[in-house]
């Protein structure tokens, strides 16, 4: 049975170029189709008679013809064990999308299920200590990861950014108000942590501060000439001070002297 330079569908058989290296030693056809591509198709997958052509693996078109354009990107699928995504990237975009679909589905559904759910694994964590432990233990060691990531880091940290764009002013007005109901216990917190802080450390926070100092100086002319305009107004002021002092000592002696 020949079946070269026939035209199944879209595909035309061109020639015979091989057998599969199996018990069956099916044949294999080189085929071209109609958008130009050309591939070796077993001879199962060509629809050689009638009865054939009604089963599901008669194909009559190229891969990429015959799956249509990726769901997510639109661009051809090529590899034949894809079905109608056409690369790791696309699945990932599409997996997402499809588990945001959910979530805005339950959440229309109830507005607290993210804050149930969370509440339903604690309660669970505390039942089992067991599991708490090993939850423990992953987290501690997806951190350590996650910290050692730059990639990881820098996305965090624009999402935080981003996030931080969009809510800036509630933030601030957030903390405004908090601070401004617990401005005592703030302040006697920090007094006290002051006093405990070992005669180390409080150190090495200054030598710290004082290089952040230095370093703010180097880079900003305009801060080094601000920061040297308030120490010569601070100089000038304690002098001033000096002399008037002096004076006042003088008339003071010259008062005593006139009394006598
Ligand atoms: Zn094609
Ligand atoms: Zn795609």
């Amino acid at each position: 049975m020949t079946l070269e330079g026939k035209k199944f569908g879209k595909m035309t058989v061109i020639q015979h170029v091989g057998c599969k290296l199996n018990r069956k030693r099916e044949k294999l056809w080189l085929i071209r189709c109609d958008c130009g591509r050309e591939e070796i198709y077993p001879n199962n997958w060509i629809p050689y008679c009638e009865s054939h052509a009604k089963s599901h693996s008669a194909k009559y078109a190229c891969i990429p013809c015959m799956k249509g354009p990726c769901t997510v990107c639109g661009g051809p699928i090529t590899d034949p064990n894809k079905t109608n995504i056409c690369s790791p990237e696309c699945k990932k975009i599409d997996s997402n999308n499809r588990s945001l679909a959910i979530y805005h589905k339950k959440k229309a559904e109830d507005p607290n299920f993210s804050q149930k759910r969370a509440q339903q694994r604690l309660d669970y964590l505390e039942r089992n200590p067991d599991a708490k432990r090993k939850h423990k233990e992953y987290m501690r060691k997806r951190s350590a990861q996650q910290r050692l990531d730059p990639e990881y880091r820098a996305k965090q940290k624009q999402n935080w950014l981003d996030w931080y764009d969009r809510n800036k002013d509630h933030v601030k007005a957030y903390y405004k108000a908090w601070h401004e109901e617990n401005r005592e216990r703030v302040n006697e917190y920090l007094r006290e942590y002051k006093r405990q802080m070992p005669e180390e450390q409080r150190k090495r926070y200054y030598e710290r501060d004082r290089a952040k100092l230095l370093q703010k100086l180097r880079d900003d002319p305009d801060y080094y000439k601000k920061v040297l305009a308030g120490q010569r107004a601070s100089k000038q002021k304690s002098a001033q001070e000096k002399d008037i002092a002096e004076l006042l000592s003088m008339f003071q002696v010259i008062e005593e002297k006139l009394n006598e």
